[in-house]
């Protein structure tokens, strides 16, 4: 498994940076963005150190998107928003600030709910 120890999601994969972790499996882990966009806002990332979409490879997009379903469901269920928006930025341009390729799950829960 890929592994960079400057990046700063390979460490809350490792442990070494503390995490409020939402699910995990072999292959995926999920946890809370330290920035609350809307409540319950969560990030979804591979274990394997990717870059972006244009480095992620169609397994290990395979194994990701798999857990997305789940993910969103139990996001869902612990938070009870009225819709949900899944986001990944790519380049620095489209917001991109962290290099390890990861999907937001924004809980939406009207307007003024802090995204949109
Ligand atoms: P991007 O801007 O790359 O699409 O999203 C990166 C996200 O990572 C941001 O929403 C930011 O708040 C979150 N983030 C950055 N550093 C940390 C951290 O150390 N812990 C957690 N939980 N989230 C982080
Ligand atoms: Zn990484």
């Amino acid at each position: 498994m890929a592994h960079d120890p400057n990046c700063i999601f390979c460490k809350i994969i490792s442990g070494e940076i503390p995490s409020a972790k939402v699910y995990e499996n072999e292959d995926v882990y999920a946890f809370l963005d330290i920035s609350q966009n809307t409540k319950g806002h969560t990030l979804v990332i591979p274990k394997e150190h990717t870059k972006d979409i244009y480095d992620l490879t169609p397994d290990t997009a395979a194994n990701l998107f798999r857990a997305v379903p789940r993910i969103a469901t139990a996001v869902r269920d612990a938070f009870d928003p009225i819709g949900l928006n899944l986001l990944n930025n790519n380049g620095e341009f489209a917001g991109q600030s962290v290099f390890h390729y990861h999907i937001h799950i924004l809980p939406r829960y009207g307007k003024g709910d802090g995204f949109g």
